[in-house]
């Protein structure tokens, strides 16, 4: 017992020794001169921040000598600690993971179009709630809903929040206090906490699942309906899929059901395609135009997956159903903020001309990305950093797999080139850390310890970037 620190009450008097040591917050500040170029107040609290730290370093035993407390000693500790405060928590990163929409590091990336208008709706008076043609007070989602309609052949639409805000929304206004009848197969979590069931709950409509997991039939839906039922619900499985002894009920036959039985088909589409992705080699999906044209009520989707616009949930159906859906008090809690208008519109007249949607929409143009093209940019990376980390680092080219993301297109490797790298001064795990704690954070992801930097995620223009951070990372361990 005689090494413990510290016995009840009394630190030992080598600790006592130590935390007399600490200097005070005034001595302290008088040694920054000149002051650091930060706010006097953040300075301060930062002085008492690492006081307060060093003394909780030594009450709980840390092995440090009276010499970690001079000016010498705390100095670079203080300018480390103010230069981590001043810099923006929200900062942009390097997306080396081949992952498209990323839903950790934003998913989807808004065109040059969608940023011009931002921009300008940001920093002058608009026409958000204004109708210019008589002066009077306008409907934001008339600035979208026009556009909405001529995509998808629908009849009506609004925009909200987030697709999750759009399902809630939906469902509080057709079904609270009712029934919603779903296929078990589709009871699915979309990352975080948002699982259909729970969602559901909290709208007060009441689920009753049918069929088993992996099999639904359409007489498993007819025999569940009764007077209570409000809604016949399909969910989107875009986040997994149940391989094998499988099938869900086609929609054009749930449709047909609703259609007999005078209640409205729901689909929660999800990733939201608005062109047919399979010619670049991926799964089909169907589109948001295919959906309604199926004959559903009201379809809802993200504007940040597969469509590769601003975070937002769209909603679009039968005229009816929609003005219903518009008139829902809790619409002004879900509603959209200018910002995520004035991008959406600009992504959804990209959409006009679908060839132009699809080199102008990052996440598209990702998706649809020649492999010639995502190895060039592989090359180019080896290039630029070859001869500098030659004598550290092992780079190579190799062949690897993409995925789209965002809970969209599971099982769907998209062949990819990648600069791989395997230092040989660290550990690949030391050096994945040392690149994700840059200023400008690279994010890459490794196998068979190899660090893979897959390329398809890179734009072109952040290519001397990421290789600078592939200098940095080395240079700072080798001085
Ligand atoms: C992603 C997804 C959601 C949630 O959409 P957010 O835009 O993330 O709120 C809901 N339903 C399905 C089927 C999804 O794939």
């Amino acid at each position: 017992m005689t090494t413990k620190p510290e016995s009840a009450g009394q630190p030992a008097a080598s600790t006592q020794r130590l935390l007399r040591a600490i200097p005070k917050v005034d001595e302290f500040l008088g040694w920054l001169v000149p002051p650091p170029a930060a706010p006097a107040s953040l300075v301060k609290s930062s002085v008492r921040q690492l006081l307060e730290s060093l003394r909780q370093e030594i009450l709980t035993g840390a092995p440090l000598k009276p010499a970690d407390l001079t000016q010498g000693s705390l100095l670079p500790r203080l300018h480390k600690l103010l230069a981590a405060r001043l810099r923006p928590n929200f900062r942009t990163v390097i997306n080396t993971t081949g992952v498209v929409v990323h839903t950790n590091l934003g998913r989807s990336l808004l065109p040059e179009a969608a940023m011009e208008s931002l921009l300008a709706v940001g920093s002058r008076y608009s026409n958000l709630e204004l109708d210019l043609a008589t002066g009077k007070r306008g409907s934001r989602y008339s600035l979208v809903e026009d556009i909405l309609c001529e995509l998808t052949g629908a009849e009506a639409a609004l925009v909200v929040n987030n697709n999750a805000a759009a399902v809630m929304l939906v469902l509080d206004t057709l079904a609270k206090g009712r029934e919603v009848i779903v296929s078990r197969g589709q009871l699915v979590e979309i990352g975080g906490s948002f699982r259909i069931p729970e969602v559901m709950s909290r709208t007060g409509a009441k689920l009753v699942e049918v069929g088993a997991t992996n099999r639904t039939h359409l007489r498993d839906y007819e025999n569940a309906i009764t007077p209570e039922t409000a809604l016949l619900l399909k969910v989107h499985t875009s986040n997994y899929r149940i391989i094998g002894f499988a099938s869900e009920v086609p929609l054009a036959e749930l449709v047909e059901l609703g259609a007999r039985h005078g209640l409205p088909v729901m689909e929660d589409l999800g990733s939201g395609c608005l062109v047919d992705l399979s010619r670049f080699g991926l799964a089909k999906e169907p589109t948001v135009g295919e959906v309604v044209r199926a004959g559903v009520d009201v379809v809802t989707f993200s504007g940040d997956k597969l469509l590769g616009g601003p975070q937002a949930g769209l909603i679009v159906g039968k005229k009816e159903i929609i003005e219903q859906i518009k008139g829902n008090p809790m619409n002004r809690a879900l509603r959209i903020d200018k910002f995520t208008l004035a991008g959406l519109e600009a992504v959804l007249r990209l959409y006009f001309d679908e060839e132009q949607a699809l080199a102008a929409i990052p996440t598209l143009a990702m998706l649809a990305m020649p492999l010639a093209a995502i190895d060039r940019r592989a090359k180019r990376l080896r290039r630029l950093v070859g001869k500098d980390l030659g004598p550290v680092c092992r780079v190579e080219l190799k062949s690897i797999a993409s995925m789209v993301g965002g809970g969209s297109l599971p099982e769907q490797p998209l062949p990819s080139r990648g600069v791989a790298l395997a230092p040989l001064d660290r550990s690949v795990n030391e050096l994945e850390k040392g690149l994700r704690e840059l200023s400008l954070p690279v994010l890459g992801r490794i196998e068979d310890d190899w660090l893979l930097l897959d390329m398809r995620t890179v734009a072109d223009k952040e290519i001397p970037l990421l290789a600078n951070c592939l200098k940095e990372v080395f240079e700072a361990k080798n001085k």
